[in-house]
């Protein structure tokens, strides 16, 4: 393990506070020392308060700050003395010293400091780094892990058996400090959880963890404990498989009581960790570090067999429940991590951020799981320590930070024709309530519309269905399956009266507007079936469909049998609770379809100006692809739960459709 470092890259920053966040970043950039906001630094700072008095303040990391990212405005300034004489008091409360800490900030507007403030005080080092290092957690969650760490340490880090972090830990590293440190002292082990690094200065205490870890590292290397690159494996593909993966989705949605995401990872490390003989055994001891259990659960769900993951879960909790200091209530019951031998490794998320950090978690733990038991047997934290961190308000408030959840979180939606236009805004309206979109277009530059983790672009020919198919199989790996389908792929050829319309021509609009959409709603209708919340089909129509102009046979001919196709399923698919409604905008002009000259072709046909055309409706108004999108998304809501097939007009109002 290599020093980050870079005194180039230090002598930016002007002041200890900037030195402190700029070496905790270094610590971040790390996955192996920490994880998605695990972890926590601290440094200890003079100051002058309003009255020019000297006092000493500690600067923690704030809750909701991740130290991959964090600034100086991520610490949150808290009195020193008044925090370490908390740790003298016999007891406290969890809301009394989080209620302590806020009220002695000495910035209001910083944010809660993190619930291990009280260690970081009474530890006396100007820097404190705290990190979840894989290295030390494989070694620690073993037997021996204690004489291990005694072993590779000697008495340059104090050991401490582990208590569940906040106040009472606060307390037992004041005892134990007390007792043993010294001035050899330059770390501290918690045991199944964690290592402290200290220091005068940020980079004193931070190479410290650097060179800590490396020793433990060392020591998994001598003893064969290190190198658990797995064999490569023969991974499933196929539609078969998505359809599997997406039954899983359903099956998991409906005990957590809301829709949720399942991305798969099928690599040779996931799939030969869920392929072990012993998977059942090594699987199921429970996390690495207490504080992974709010993200991956207690445990993965090994297999598909959700109601007897669910059963466990509650044996677990009530086991439990009853030793807690006040009552509890259950967490939904779902796996958030599925090992099984032909899918591999599912994440099971309310989006895909959510998902990629289980996963990232679980690769970690692999990872950590694997190297203990090359050292004699992986060995975690007995299940009541887990449950007292799962259901420990202050890591649950962790997760209600997000706030209330959006109207299509956990969901998945397809839209065609997606580069551009209305289903370009199609898919920023379904993004913006939470939604998983997938994007698909004839254009590359689909996969580049945003970086948000909840989207996926692909390049698709949607008159081929071997394309679609694939690019269908990628979007359920990605997201567990689909809940709802904008059929706008279209095109709209330039003005062309029957008498001289080609019978080539004419097939073109017919396979784009009508075929390839069939093809998609039969190939789509089993995922949508599975739908927690009931699949639901946007057709993108058009005013043609009930008034269609001259010159354009082949487009209104096109859509008015799409139109009759959407009535047909709306028939057939209610069964399934599928619902499908036809939306029929007029005079869209900011999308791909209306080039300059189509559009004034068009408005010179009328015998207008092309502003004139452009409002040319009974509320003499523009209709954009927004509105239009907007439209879509909201018929995908609770609002139309109880329409199907309607025909919705999106165009101010034309006198020939009222
Ligand atoms: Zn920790």
């Amino acid at each position: 393990m290599d020093s980050l470092w870079k005194d180039t890259a230090a002598a930016a920053y002007r002041d200890e506070l900037e030195l402190r966040a700029y070496t905790s970043r270094l610590l971040g950039q790390d996955k192996t020392l920490v994880l998605h906001g695990g972890g926590n630094t601290s440094v200890k700072i003079k100051e002058k308060n309003i009255f020019g008095e000297a006092e000493q303040v500690l600067y923690v990391k704030g809750s909701g700050w991740d130290l991959e990212t964090i600034a100086a405005a991520g610490f949150t300034p808290v009195r020193l003395e008044h925090t370490k004489k908390l740790a003298q008091l016999p007891e406290l409360s969890d809301p009394e010293m989080i209620n302590q800490l806020v009220t002695h900030q000495t910035r209001a507007s910083a944010p809660v400091p993190s619930v291990e403030a009280i260690l970081h005080a009474i530890l006396p080092y100007s820097y404190v780094d705290h990190t979840h290092a894989n290295a030390i957690i494989a070694i620690t969650n073993t037997v021996d892990g204690e004489a291990r760490i005694r072993e590779i340490y000697g008495n340059t880090v104090v050991v401490i058996p582990y208590v569940m972090p906040g106040f009472d830990l606060a307390k037992l590293c004041a005892e134990r400090f007390a007792a043993e440190a010294g001035p050899q002292t330059i770390g501290m082990v918690l045991l199944n959880h964690g290592i402290f690094s200290f220091g005068e200065n940020a980079k004193e205490s931070y190479e410290r963890m650097i060179m800590l870890v490396g020793r433990a590292e060392d020591y998994l290397k001598r003893h064969n404990a290190w190198d658990v690159a797995p064999s490569s494996v023969t991974a499933a593909h196929g539609m078969q498989l998505a359809h599997t993966q997406a039954k899983l989705r359903a099956d998991i949605s409906r005990v957590a009581g809301f829709p949720v995401l399942v991305t798969r990872y099928a690599d040779d490390k996931t799939l030969s960790f869920a392929r072990r003989a012993d998977v059942a055994v090594i699987a199921q001891q429970g996390p690495a570090t207490p504080d992974h259990v709010i993200r991956t659960k207690r445990l993965p769900m090994l297999g598909r067999d959700v109601t007897a993951y669910v059963e466990d879960y509650k044996k677990y909790f009530h086991a439990h429940e009853p030793q807690a200091r006040e009552r509890k209530t259950m967490l939904d019951a779902a796996p958030r991590v599925v090992l099984d031998s032909e899918l591999g490794l599912c994440a099971v998320g309310k989006s895909a951020k959510e998902t990629n950090i289980v996963a990232d978690i679980y690769e970690h733990t692999i990872d950590i799981i694997l190297r203990a038991t090359a050292l004699g047997g992986y060995c975690a934290l007995p299940a009541k320590d887990i449950f007292d961190v799962e259901y420990w308000d202050l890591e649950q408030a962790k997760l209600r930070k997000g706030g209330k959840p959006l109207l299509f979180s956990g969901e998945v939606a397809l839209v065609t024709g997606a580069a551009s236009g209305i289903g370009k805004a199609c898919v920023e309206s379904l993004l913006a309530r939470g939604a998983a979109v997938v994007a698909l277009d004839l254009d590359a530059k689909v996969s580049a519309l945003t970086n948000s983790a909840n989207f996926l672009g692909l390049q698709c020919d949607l008159t081929s269905e071997v394309q679609f198919k694939q690019a269908l199989e990628q979007a359920v790996e990605k997201f567990g399956g689909m809940d709802m389908l904008v059929l706008n792929a279209g095109i709209f050829p330039g003005g062309c009266r029957i008498d001289s319309l080609k019978t080539d021509e004419w097939q073109k609009v017919m396979r784009i507007n009508l075929d390839a959409n069939l093809m998609l709603m039969r190939e789509c209708h089993p995922f949508l079936k599975l739908a927690p919340r009931g699949g639901r089909v946007v057709v993108i129509g058009s005013k043609n469909v009930p008034a269609p102009g001259p010159g354009a046979a082949a487009y209104s001919a096109s859509k008015a049998a799409l139109n009759q196709l959407a009535r047909v399923a709306a028939l057939e698919w209610g069964a399934d609770n599928i619902r499908i409604n036809s939306l029929h905008p007029n005079a869209v002009f900011d999308t791909g379809l209306w080039t300059a000259e189509v559009l004034a072709s068009r408005a010179k046909h009328y015998g207008l100006t092309v502003d004139e055309y452009k409002k040319n409706n009974v509320l003499k108004t523009e209709v954009s692809s927004r509105d239009v999108a907007e439209l879509t998304a909201e018929l995908c809501g609770p609002l139309f739960a109880k329409t199907t097939g309607a025909q919705i007009p999106v165009d101010g109002g034309n006198d020939r459709v009222i």
